[in-house]
């Protein structure tokens, strides 16, 4: 049966405006949501004046993001109420997970609340929602038995876990998200191939520890072997891979030497330290110290020339002293990372830090946090502006306003999508979603100024 005319009946051309907060799993989540109400006869709306439902799927990673959500809620709920219709809201991801059973009472505004892992289920929450529920069996007829998400643009976010077994100290992500769970490698390269045939040429694998990924799945394959058969699905149309949020315990012999032989494959590597002080990392419930983490990126340099590190860095967690933290900044001045993110610790409800003694004054919080950024800036500006002069394949992404007009945007191979910063095409002609070579002459903070070559 054709689904897709026979639901366009039933949800009689309704539309949906999506409202996405926080990190890049959240935007696939969104995706893979959008799929299944589309599927169901669902349309795009976008903005709040041609919706029928907004749907906003939220972060609860941090206090900062929990309260971005909320406010970006109850602000939808004043646009709604100011329009001409009354528009119910639903709140997906993870809010809902994480204060699920509290949120009704809190947020009457909310219609529905989906946590993370009923959100394969948004068909039947929205229709309910609208007053027009269908049966079980009509439902079941439209969950796909494959993996189904909407493709925009010509890089794309694929999941290949859910969750994290880690517990850091600080991190209520385990709590939020549960236990670490693998995709299966058959679902994560289907997904692939329907991205690519849709016009993706860059795949960019996510997961809260990807390192382990394969580790409870039957037969333990391994993270190496997944991107061998994803660089594979890439090769006939130029493509390329990347991976991000590698835990340091998962740079195994077999991924460095498939990330150096693998062309498809990025040589970014992405490793989340978060300190370097053994006494603080232990603290976090994480292990490793300067001389380990010097040792594994002098290692990484050796075996993988030309590539390029990014990490993630945190000021003012519970006990960092001043020494703590002076060996942080000096650790960091000595590695000169390309990319560095940087996160002001924050005590959240439900984790082991957030009961410690010695949590740090916000004041030293703050300066720690700002001298982290500048250094971070210091190092990133300087790795930017390292390509100047150099050549390198560009996806272009789209096109936006520069100051001599209409300018093509684009990154690089070494540029991670919406992270860390963009190639603005001054010359040359190309189409978006295209590959193209770029040479590049001038750069400022994280931005390149590129013109088109030839190959
Ligand atoms: S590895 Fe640690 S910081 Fe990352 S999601 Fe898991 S618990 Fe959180």
């Amino acid at each position: 049966m054709d689904n897709r005319s026979n639901s366009s009946t039933i949800a009689n051309q309704q539309r949906v405006l999506y409202v996405t907060l926080g990190c890049a799993k959240n935007e696939v989540d969104t995706d893979r949501m959008r799929a299944l109400l589309r599927d169901a006869g669902f349309e795009d709306a976008q903005d709040v004046r041609e919706a029928s439902i907004v749907l906003i799927n939220t972060c609860s990673f941090l206090a900062s993001a929990t309260s971005e959500s909320i406010e970006r809620t109850l602000e939808l709920a004043e646009e709604v109420a100011e329009g001409a219709r009354k528009l119910p809201i639903v709140m997906c991801g993870c809010v809902p997970s994480r204060y699920g059973d509290d949120l009704p009472e809190q947020l009457p505004e909310v219609a529905a609340f989906v946590k993370s892992d009923e959100e394969d289920g948004i068909v039947s929450v929205v229709e309910e929602v609208l007053g027009t529920p269908r049966s079980f069996a009509e439902v079941d007829e439209l969950l796909p038995n494959h993996p189904l998400r909407t493709v925009e643009g010509a890089s794309a976010y694929v999941k290949i876990s859910e969750g994290c077994d880690r517990f850091c100290t600080f991190c209520a992500i385990p709590y939020i998200r549960g236990r670490y769970k693998s995709r299966v490698a058959a679902e994560i390269l289907e997904e692939v191939r329907a991205l690519v045939a849709g016009g993706v040429r860059e795949i960019v694998l996510i997961g809260q520890d990807t390192g382990i990924w394969g580790h409870d799945l039957p037969g333990k394959p391994t993270l190496a072997s997944l991107m061998r058969q994803v660089a594979h699905e890439l090769r006939e149309v130029h493509g390329w891979v990347r991976v991000l949020y590698l835990q340091p315990e998962g740079m195994t012999d077999e991924l460095i030497a498939t990330i150096r032989d693998t062309p498809e494959i990025l040589p970014y590597i992405d490793i989340p330290i978060q300190h370097c002080s053994p006494s603080v990392l232990k603290r976090m419930g994480r292990k490793g110290s300067s001389e380990e983490y010097a040792a594994l990126f002098a290692r990484l340099r050796s075996e993988i020339p030309g590539m390029v590190l990014r990490s993630t860095a945190m000021a003012g967690f519970p006990g960092e002293t001043d020494e703590d933290f002076e060996s942080l900044m000096d650790f960091l001045e000595r590695e000169q990372l390309d990319y560095c993110s940087v996160f002001a610790y924050s005590q959240e409800d439900g984790t082991r830090a957030a009961t410690m003694d010695d949590q740090i004054d916000e004041n030293i919080k703050l300066e720690r946090t700002q001298a982290l950024m500048d250094l971070s800036e210091q190092m990133g500006f300087a790795a930017t502006a390292a390509h100047v002069g150099q050549r390198a394949r560009v996806i272009i992404d789209g096109v936006e306003e520069g100051s001599d007009g209409i300018e093509l945007i684009g990154h690089a191979w070494f540029q991670a999508p919406d992270s860390d910063g963009a190639v603005h095409i001054e010359s040359g002609e190309a189409t978006v979603g295209s590959v193209v070579t770029c040479e590049f002459i001038d750069s400022f903070c994280y931005e390149l100024i590129g013109v088109i070559v030839d190959d």
